[in-house]
């Protein structure tokens, strides 16, 4: 496999700043690089920036490009030379990809002017404030001493006005753990920010950060308690490094290069062209992220595959004996790879705030698991009763934030938070009917990983099928027998994300050893009903009768042809899953699609990564919460007379399924089912009508009556592809757009007069209408 493709950038337009930070990694740190830069860019190196990054997009068939103007002090380069660097930026870009503008910037230069071209040109401006006066003025002042924080708040107030407020990208805080973490909270908070990124300050074994009084873990007790108070708050505000470690602690990406084991695709260009690697290397020692290419003479694809990259791209495998055994490396990652540089090991270390880290992920997993494996909460196993779940989180704001139609991050991953307590719940369940069994000992393995690797097990849990199958055991369907077994393959899975030697028993069907989320193997023996893995050394090895297979997962070796893995698809950042495997995806009303060859997966791919651009752009609000709450997209069969087919399945929560097609109805169809998958989960955790009521509704898109809760989905639908159609140009788009408005209208009107809404429900559906309320009649 070729070097991940480069689809972030940073380029510094100015190398000089007008604050002197002492906390500043540029001028403060071992590299000195900076003074031999011009203090601004040149029009031809933007140029041939531009030119490099469109050749690499298009070789490389990426469809969005993210890119940060960064300094210095980006400001300095004034409105007209950032008018230059945007229209070149633009002009030499677009034609190719889509272009995520940011800048990131002390805010002291900014003035309504600025703030003009960057609505102009769409960028987004991310500011540097380290909380209120005390905590700011600690290490953000100019050269003489002077404080810079009053030029930052008035920054602050200008990008809220609400013609800049879209281009506030939010704060970046450096962490002093002098200052009160709560202050430092509440005066973030107070600047309205949609984002808190908290940057732990640039350390590394040679020049550790500072610990007042020998504490062993100031930086997690500090950062805990503003994790406590965030939560208490009801996550009023996303904040970066707990969302990575909430999204890695059930599987998902980290979305940071800070924690995780997500790939480093970011490459940052220098005021003179020079291609560097990311600007934290320059804390490590003076030249660390230098690589000796630059954008005059080298193509992205030299960076791309230059070593330092390729070492930042292995995941697990880069990081030292230490980190390779921690149990938390899914969400630490060893930290920035910065910070585990010591003179004596280089790199191969873990990181300096090691500790830190673990205390803060340990912590963090603990406290936002609502494990039902500790408190032994067992839900039904007909299905779940609402508000079962729900119970301290604030429901109102939930319902308030998805019945608005979308779903933010936060509330996307409180759903998936249920959902988790919900499957775990049922597994509870299965290991009372399993005691006394041979199978008996997979759970007693998930019950010592439960403490030893929680995020294994939650990622392996975080399943979209898990729960499909633990239904169905727990109440198979007329004629079918509960596959207890499968225990064994789920017990396997989170071994092998946990990193843990273990012998272990699994089924085998149809010639298949599965392990949920990551793969299947094929054996040789198809009349074997269970098969032994041992799994050790990052891979395990399967024995069924005489064969005996070993599928090495991580280091240089490939595993055998008979692994089939879960493929993903990358879309702009983040990945999906293409599920063509699991046994329990087939729980649609259409059936699934088998093994993608690699013709229909290559198609899959394209069209999952386009779609999502059209989901960016057309409707935007859907997007944050899709990242967080989609793990899994299910090819279906196609329908022989060509009609398009999609579902979602409330036992699925984080799958739709849908048929390949092109990335217009794609995103329709992606868009329509993650609605279904939503709204599934609100009604797992809320009680929205009365159960009892039995009248069927007339609904404008289907001949036959309704019942009130098919009613309220479709309507729930219907919304979204109205705010699709709504974002598309011409007259078709327009006719649609009024066709599904007026059908979600006229369902909501039903919905409302049956008198059945529970008071959650109707301030549910009070919410979609008002969405709809604010769209005019005709778009256009
Ligand atoms: S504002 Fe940023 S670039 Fe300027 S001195 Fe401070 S940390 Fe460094
Ligand atoms: S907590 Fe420490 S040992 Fe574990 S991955 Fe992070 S840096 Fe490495």
């Amino acid at each position: 496999m070729g070097p991940r493709p480069l689809n972030q950038y940073v380029l510094k337009v100015h190398s000089r700043c007008d604050l002197a930070c002492d906390h500043c990694y540029v001028y403060e740190h071992a590299d000195q690089s900076w003074r031999g830069r011009p203090r601004e860019i040149a029009p031809e190196t933007v140029s041939a920036a531009a030119t490099r990054i469109a050749e690499h997009a298009r070789d490389h068939g990426l469809h969005r490009i993210h890119l940060v103007l960064h300094g210095g002090e980006p400001l300095l380069l004034g409105a007209a030379g950032l008018a230059m660097v945007l229209t070149r930026l633009r002009g030499g870009i677009e034609p190719v990809a889509q272009l995520d503008l940011r800048m990131q910037s002390n805010g002291v230069l900014l003035t309504p002017q600025l703030c003009d071209l960057f609505v102009e040109h769409g960028v987004q401006v991310g500011i540097s404030l380290d909380g209120d006066a005390v905590a700011n003025d600690r290490h953000r002042r100019f050269a003489g001493g002077a404080s810079s924080h009053a030029q930052v708040r008035r920054a602050l107030a200008l990008l809220r006005r609400p013609e800049y407020r879209d281009n506030y990208a939010g704060i970046l805080c450096t962490v002093d753990v002098r200052n009160d973490p709560i202050q430092v909270y509440e005066a973030l908070l107070a600047e309205a920010p949609s984002r808190i990124d908290f940057l732990l300050p640039h350390a590394t074994w040679n020049s550790p950060p500072p610990r007042p009084d020998g504490a062993a873990t100031p930086y997690a007790d500090w950062l805990l308690r503003i994790y406590r108070r965030w939560v208490r708050d009801g996550w009023p505000v996303d904040i970066r490094l707990f969302d990575s470690l909430l999204a890695t602690a059930t599987g998902g990406q980290s979305g940071t290069e800070s924690v995780g084991l997500d790939p480093a695709g970011l490459a940052v260009i220098e005021t003179d062209g020079a291609w560097e690697l990311a600007d934290s290397m320059k804390t490590a020692f003076d030249g660390a992220a230098g690589t000796g290419l630059d954008v005059f003479r080298h193509p992205a694809d030299a960076v791309a595959s230059h070593p330092e990259f390729a070492r930042s791209q292995r995941g697990v495998s880069q990081l030292c004996q230490t980190c390779r055994e921690c149990p938390v490396v899914g969400q630490c990652g060893g930290g920035l790879r910065a910070h585990r540089y010591s003179d004596a090991g280089g790199f191969d270390n873990p990181s300096v705030y090691c500790a830190d880290l673990k205390g803060l992920i340990t912590s963090i997993n603990h406290e936002s698991s609502t494990s039902a494996v500790r408190t032994g909460a067992a839900p039904d196993p007909g299905g779940p009763r609402g508000d079962l779940l729900l119970d301290g989180l604030p429901a109102d704001d939930l319902l308030d934030d998805l019945g608005a139609g979308y779903g933010s991050a936060a509330n996307l991953r409180r759903l998936a938070t249920a959902q988790l307590a919900y499957v775990r719940g049922l597994l509870v369940q299965i290991a009372d009917r399993v005691a006394g069994t041979p199978i008996a000992a997979a759970w007693d393995l998930i019950v010592r990983l439960d403490e030893e690797a929680a995020d294994a097990v939650s990622a392996a849990f975080a399943h979209p099928y898990v729960r499909r199958w633990a239904r169905h055991c727990l109440a198979p369907p007329a004629g079918e027998s509960p596959d207890w077994a499968f225990l064994g393959a789920l017990a396997a899975g989170v071994a092998i994300r946990a990193g843990v030697g273990v012998d272990l028993e699994v089924p085998v069907r149809s010639g298949l050893v599965h392990l949920p989320g990551l793969g299947a193997l094929a054996l040789d023996e198809p009349g074997e009903r269970e098969a032994c893995l041992s799994i050790a050394g990052g891979g395990f090895t399967a024995r069924a009768g005489h064969s005996a297979v070993a599928v090495p997962l991580a280091g240089p070796a490939p595993p055998p042809a008979a692994w089939l893995p879960v493929r993903q698809a990358e879309l702009d950042g983040w990945r999906v899953l293409v599920e063509d495997l699991d046994p329990y995806r087939d729980c649609y009303e259409w059936p699934v699609a088998g093994r993608l060859g690699p013709a229909q997966l290559a198609f899959w791919r394209r069209s999952l990564a386009a779609a999502w651009t059209r989901i960016q752009r057309s409707v935007p609000g859907q997007a944050p919460g899709m990242r967080v709450g989609l793990r899994a997209v299910t090819p279906l069969r196609v329908d022989p007379t060509g009609r398009l087919r999609s579902a979602a399945s409330r036992d699925a929560f984080g799958a739709v399924g849908t048929v390949p097609t092109d990335p217009d109805p794609l995103a329709e169809l992606l868009v329509h089912e993650f609605q279904h998958m939503k709204l599934g989960a609100v009604l797992d955790v809320s009680v929205l009508y009365d159960p009892a009521y039995q009248r069927r509704l007339t609904v404008p898109w289907r001949d036959e009556p309704r019942p009130l809760e098919g009613a309220l989905q479709g309507t729930y639908a219907h919304l979204a592809l109205a705010d699709i159609w709504r974002a598309r140009p011409g007259a078709q788009a327009g006719q649609q757009y009024r066709r599904y408005r007026g059908w979600t209208v006229r369902t909501i009107d039903e919905l409302a007069a049956t008198g059945a809404l529970t008071e959650h429900g109707e301030r549910f559906v009070r919410r979609m209408r008002d969405t709809v309320d604010s769209w005019s009649d005709d778009p256009r």
